[in-house]
């Protein structure tokens, strides 16, 4: 077969429809697509208007049809990122490598951040996650005020530079806002956040509520809720959250997210075990906010009584697979949690690797390497994972049917790492690299492997370098 880089392929194609601006309107014939009942071969997707699928059919192409060589999926949902951590990448493994290294690390980067060059590198780094086939992405944003803790003239400057970011990347965009109101947690108690963490802090719970409540969707973007962790917010304050919550997210859907950092690794438990006699499960659930909008970030280190909890209430866990073991963090119970009722998500976090294909894939893996088991998930269970666009307040995404949204990722069949895969396996061979085009809402964000901002790796490089100067 004959196919250039795009993926589009010459001769066979009635029309290659060539690129059609605007949302909506479009048609598409895909060689393979993976459908909610399953994978099929030879499908038509129709997009209206409105940039949502109006009709999904097993057909030949037609004249006007977008060929889309390759298999072509849902949009991926990144539920958990800190877009600055990405200047961190190949940058902490020196220095003995610890934790700690990282820590320093991620200080050095957040002192020197400015709405300005936050636009450029969230920017760039939103766009080398549209490469990898996300449409939507949940921000964990804490990085709110100047250095030193005084807030700009407009306290959502920031988040409003995250939000033009993901606007001009093409990406949809959940800003989690997230309330960091103290430096940690130990047995005695919550300490004052250190002079690194002061950007990161308002004042109390209802100071951070009424600045995230400036922050209205609009366009693509949407607004959520997050709380730093419990070693960030004391359970008095976790409690006046639960009422606060609803006020400060606007999604446009009856969804008000809210995630938090859980159990990432065990010196949190043990600080919460000692302070309240709970698991900072148990603490939420004491505070009223396990629900099924919640979405607990990482979930390493639980209880069975912590699982319990989240299944029981259909809460969302969002893992993050390849940042847990650059950081050491452990394995988290995924199918355990899956079992319980939890619907499961995933997440880039701090970047180190940006590719929902490998995170997706590294669920699976590492639950073979702790349980001598395989197939733990199933190929259709790791697509419901890299597709929890819902845990993000967006409906209507993250399957190819009429009325979802427009949100297309294919992914070709003849690179080096998927020539010879069975199309429904594809996320078992596959890597952000054989990305070919990116459709989000109808319209088009990647084609033939482009991003439409250009070169994303020069736009990567020339946001990073600043941050190390002066290392
Ligand atoms: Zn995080």
């Amino acid at each position: 077969m004959s196919v250039d880089q795009s993926g589009v392929q010459g001769g066979a194609a009635p029309d290659q429809g060539g690129s059609t601006p605007g949302n909506g309107g479009r048609s598409f014939w895909c060689e393979h697509a993976l459908l909610p009942d399953g994978p099929a071969a030879g499908v038509r997707v129709v997009l209206g208007e409105d940039g949502r699928i109006s009709a999904v059919e097993r057909a030949e192409a037609r004249t006007g049809d977008e060929i889309l060589h390759g298999v072509t999926l849902p949009g991926f949902a990144n539920t958990h990122s800190h877009a600055f951590h990405r200047a961190l990448r190949g940058r902490t493994h020196d220095a003995g490598g610890t934790f700690w290294t990282w820590r320093e690390r991620m200080y050095h980067v957040a002192a020197r951040l400015d709405p300005e060059n936050y636009l450029a590198l969230a920017r760039a780094a939103y766009a080398e996650m549209a490469l990898a086939g996300v449409t939507a992405v949940g921000e964990f944003h804490y990085v709110h005020h100047q250095v030193g803790g005084v807030p700009y003239e407009d306290p959502n400057e920031m988040g409003r530079a995250l939000q033009q970011a993901a606007a001009e990347a093409g990406v949809a965009l959940t800003l989690l806002d997230t309330a960091y109101l103290h430096g940690g947690l130990d047995e005695t108690g919550h300490t004052a956040l250190s002079p690194e963490q002061a950007r990161f802090g308002d004042a109390d719970i209802d100071a951070w509520a009424q600045r995230a409540g400036g922050l209205r969707a609009e366009g693509t973007f949407r607004v959520g809720a997050a709380l730093h962790s419990v070693r960030a917010v004391p359970l008095a304050q976790l409690r006046e959250a639960a009422a606060l919550v609803p006020a400060v997210c606007d999604t446009g859907s009856t969804i008000a997210p809210l995630h938090v950092h859980v159990s990432e690794q065990p010196a949190e438990n043990r600080a919460a075990l000692a302070r309240y006699g709970l698991t900072p499960v148990g603490l939420l659930a004491e505070a009223g906010l396990v629900g099924p909008d919640l979405t607990a970030v990482h979930a390493t280190h639980l209880t069975e009584e912590d699982v319990r909890l989240l299944g029981a209430a259909r809460s969302w866990v969002s893992l993050c697979p390849t940042t847990e073991r650059d950081l050491a963090d452990g394995i988290g119970p995924a199918r355990a949690l899956h079992d319980a009722g939890v619907r499961l998500s995933l997440g880039s976090d701090q970047h180190a690797v940006v590719d929902l294909v490998e995170e997706a894939r590294a669920v699976e893996m590492h639950e073979r390497l702790t349980t001598h088991e395989r197939g733990r998930f199933t190929p259709q269970d790791l697509l419901a994972l890299a597709t929890g666009h819902e845990s993000l307040g967006r409906e209507g995404a993250g399957r190819i049917a009429p009325g979802a949204r427009g949100d297309l990722v294919t992914i070709r069949l003849d690179s080096v790492r998927t020539a010879g895969a069975d199309p429904a396996q594809v996320l078992l061979a596959a890597s952000a690299a054989d990305v070919t085009t990116v459709i989000r809402d109808g319209e088009t964000i990647v084609s033939d492997g482009r991003h439409r901002l250009g070169d994303v790796g020069a736009l990567l490089r020339d946001a990073i370098a600043p941050f190390w100067e002066d290392a």
